[in-house]
């Protein structure tokens, strides 16, 4: 019974698709259908846990340790529903389950071809999440843009599910760009209809247009995208510029998707409840405060490299009244000149974020430690924790060029070190320790307060863990190690009492938050960050002065 809705883009890449989809998919939940999300990625990658978030975007890691499209981050946080790293097909996967087949003898006799075969496991791998999870709708988003050479196969797969499934089961919707020409402030919609026109040549006719647009399109433009689009006025939609991306869903809905969707699939037509995302908005909208945190890294242009940390800051920042502005501060700028340092000071919190490898480390150990020595709210996550803890090596346990082996393999003092089972892998992809792990969190500790509960279970991403040898050390000079995976091998949380808020994890709680439920480590950092902000500290100094 289950229904199915393809998104294509067009134009360009980065339309905001993948919103739309999630957006799709909200409008649906919210009148009671069951849905879930499958994201395919046609380059040859068998999944993105190899590429750099500068080439790629964020790596974004699932319960069963997936590591995935950023798009699917969308997905778990507008639906908050939990997806598996099958959900995330790539051309990679694909060929590698049709040649291995092919080496068993499974095709024996027969030629191996991109149709059918190729077709018919991309086919396989879509029905097979419908099945698993009895729903009402699965929904597709094609990566790229129409006309790549990549996605071909994939379109031609979708277009086949509609001959198998039939028209009231399949439908396809269109995303594309409406660029507004500068000189004469008109929306041009020719770009959209030589994509659709794309779109046709390999098969698919569109249900449904959406047009990303900078602001809502005009009665003109949208009879024309109509007309060239060969689909009623009543099929074209508008996904424009808002404050924050959690209105789109609204906007759309307001536009009449939702009850289109609903009446061409055949839904059964129920009214919407958006009572609670209607608060969820408000919260993100109303927000009054202002906490300002620095981001200390390698610095990236690409807005997405760490999506999944500015959302769980939105998310955090709005359940405590406030927005958030994030500002990336370059660490190898500390390195070249310490005094650079001072600039965190007008910031309210301090985050050194997950990373790999040694360029720009030594700015972010003295981030981490300026943060400790000025009282400044500070969260470490992930490589950031590992960072704060060589930093507290060397500053306070007097362990000179302490190091994680990582950055530097002859180190003295080997604070962070590979995990054993981390020990001559032949294969890079898919060999992290990945994805949710149980942590058993020390009562009466920071983490304790945060969590509420002595049992979490977190999703991770790493290699390398704090070196056993040196727990005690750390402990003795008054580092408390506040969580611990559950065989207890290895530090999940660290802390630094007598201080605003100090807190370090090994995990990416990140991956976690959604809009409306902060996650705990986000919001206690967002809620210190704010109650310390420059002009309480400057107070405090000048209490102590006295
Ligand atoms: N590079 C570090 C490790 O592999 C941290 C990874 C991360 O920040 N995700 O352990």
């Amino acid at each position: 019974m289950t229904k199915f809705i393809f998104v294509t883009g067009g134009v360009l890449s980065s339309v905001g698709k993948g919103i739309v989809m999630a957006s799709i998919g909200k409008m649906l939940q919210v009148r009671g259908f069951r849905v879930t999300a499958i994201k395919i990625d046609p380059y040859l990658n068998v999944d993105c846990g190899t590429m750099n978030p500068y080439q790629h975007g964020e790596i974004f890691v699932t319960e069963d340790g997936g590591e995935i499209d950023l798009d699917m981050g969308h997905y778990e946080r507008f639906l908050d529903i939990n997806l598996t790293k099958d959900q995330n097909i790539t051309t990679g996967q694909i060929y590698w389950t049709v040649i291995d087949k092919e080496r068993r003898g499974e095709y024996l006799g027969k030629c191996v071809q991109i149709v059918p075969h190729i077709t018919d496991e991309i086919k396989r791998r879509i029905y097979a999440v419908a099945e698993r999870n009895s729903l009402d709708v699965v929904l597709t988003e094609i990566g790229g843009t129409v006309g790549d050479i990549e996605g071909l196969p994939y379109l031609e797969a979708v277009r086949q599910i509609r001959v198998e499934k039939g028209y009231e089961k399949t439908l396809y919707v269109h995303v594309a760009l409406v660029p507004i020409l500068h000189v004469t402030g008109e929306e041009k919609t020719k770009p959209l209809q030589h994509s659709v026109n794309e779109l046709r040549r390999i098969g698919i006719q569109p249900d449904i247009i959406v047009a990303r647009c900078q602001r809502m399109i005009g009665s003109e433009a949208k009879a024309k995208i109509a007309l060239f689009g060969t689909i009623p006025e009543s099929a074209v939609f508008c996904s424009y510029d808002v404050e924050t991306i959690y209105q789109v869903p609204l906007i759309l809905d307001y536009q009449g998707m939702g009850e289109y969707i609903c009446q061409r699939l055949g839904l059964e037509r129920r009214k919407p409840d958006w009572s609670l995302w209607n608060g969820i908005v408000r919260s993100f909208l109303d927000a009054s405060k202002k906490v300002r945190i620095a981001m200390c890294g390698k610095y990236t242009n690409l807005a997405d490299s760490y999506i999944s940390i500015n959302e769980a800051l939105k998310h955090a920042a709005a359940a405590c009244g406030a927005k958030v502005q994030i500002d990336w501060i370059d660490s190898e700028g500390f390195e070249r000149d310490p005094s650079n340092l001072k600039k965190l000071e007008s910031y309210d919190g301090i985050i050194v974020p997950p990373g790999f490898g040694a360029r720009g480390t030594e700015g972010k150990i003295l981030a981490a430690n300026y943060a400790r020595e000025r009282g400044l709210p500070f969260l470490g996550i992930c490589f950031g924790f590992q960072m704060a803890v060589v930093a507290f090596a060397r500053y306070i346990c007097n362990l000179k060029d302490a190091n994680s082996t990582e950055n530097d393999p002859d180190t003295p003092h080997p604070i962070l070190d590979l995990m054993p089972e981390q020990r001559g892998l032949e294969y890079k992809g898919g060999s992290m320790r990945l994805g949710a792990h149980e942590i058993i969190i020390k009562p009466k500790t920071l983490a304790y307060n945060l969590y509420g509960t002595e049992k979490i279970l977190e999703r991770h991403r790493h290699r390398w863990e704090v070196n056993p040898k040196y727990w005690q050390i750390l402990e003795a000079h008054g580092m408390v190690l506040s969580g611990f995976s559950s065989d207890g091998r290895r530090v999940e949380i660290i802390e630094i009492p007598n201080h605003p808020f100090y807190l370090g994890v090994q995990f990416h709680p990140e991956f976690k938050s959604r809009p409306g439920k902060p996650e705990p480590a986000y919001k206690g950092f967002v809620e210190a960050a704010i109650r310390c902000n420059m002009g309480a500290r400057k107070k405090n100094e000048k209490e102590i002065i006295k």
